[in-house]
């Protein structure tokens, strides 16, 4: 019990929330809730200003993002940001573009937080593969093209030793591969894919910021991709998405068809 009761703060809760792909829209309603009240928000570079925009005058808005081609904030030092603000009793959003355990390190912070003993609760977001796929119109499974997907990070901790991920076996999957952080490395990835087996004509897609008014979308052949995007100025942040239904976007790409036909703002 704390001798001194006048000091006494009860410990705050993390809520560690997915942010969705970028259109704010596509934020779920818990999500909006818990930002609005939240005293603190620590955020991603992922993450959309308009929905920072949402939380409360005053609230307290911590960016702890990597800018690319630059180091900003350790991992331990995200946790102790998170540690510390909930210990000093705050309600805190550790908000994440797409969904916070998928590639987002959303584990480790929620393993730093239980091992400290401070109460958190895990609030899902759209993934960036979801948001990806529905916008530019590739159904990423379909009776006739596809039984199973499969998130993959074309960006491996750099500690893991390259044999560690076997790209030729994901080459024989007949699944519908959405690759994350993958434009680095995407040459390598398409030739290992193949080396595994899969056609070089398989239908591949880039989409860069999707969701965002910065939407963009790009399909290709697995053979081609990795030149042909980086022709066409493509780059990060952007899923890839490979298998045969990204030939449907050719018919159901929809954003970017309603893009075309909006009017100037
Ligand atoms: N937790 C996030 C992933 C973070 S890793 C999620 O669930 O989506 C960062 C990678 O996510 C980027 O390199 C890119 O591959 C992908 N990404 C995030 N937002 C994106 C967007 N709007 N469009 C395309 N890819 C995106």
């Amino acid at each position: 019990m704390p001798h001194n009761f006048g000091d006494f703060r009860a410990t705050g809760t993390v809520y560690l929330v997915g942010a969705g792909p970028g259109d704010p829209e596509l934020l779920t309603l818990k999500a909006l809730r818990l930002v609005r009240a939240a005293d603190a928000i620590v955020y991603d570079q992922l993450v959309s200003p308009q929905i920072l925009a949402f939380a409360r005058t005053g609230a307290q808005t911590i960016f702890v993002g990597k800018k690319p081609g630059a180091f900003c904030c350790p991992q331990r030092d995200i946790e102790g940001t998170l540690l510390r603000l909930a210990r000093e009793g705050k309600t805190v959003v550790r908000l994440k573009g797409g969904d916070p355990f998928v590639f987002g390190r959303g584990g480790e912070e929620a393993e730093a937080l239980a091992a400290a003993g401070i109460a958190f609760e895990i609030v899902p977001g759209v993934t960036s593969a979801l948001g990806a796929a529905s916008y530019t119109g590739i159904p990423l499974t379909h009776r006739e093209h596809s039984s199973a997907v499969v998130f993959l990070t074309g960006h491996e901790d750099p500690k893991k030793t390259d044999s560690s991920f076997r790209w030729e076996d994901y080459g024989r999957l007949d699944a519908t591969l959405c690759i994350y952080m993958g434009m680095k490395n995407l040459e390598s990835i398409t030739r290992r894919l193949q080396a595994g087996g899969l056609a070089s004509d398989t239908p591949a897609a880039v989409i860069q910021s999707a969701t965002t008014g910065a939407h963009r979308q790009f399909v290709g052949t697995v053979g081609d991709i990795a030149l042909a995007s980086e022709r066409a100025g493509f780059g990060a942040p952007a899923i890839v998405i490979v298998g045969n239904v990204v030939r449907l976007a050719s018919k159901l790409a929809w954003f970017e068809a309603n893009r075309a036909h909006a009017l100037p703002s």
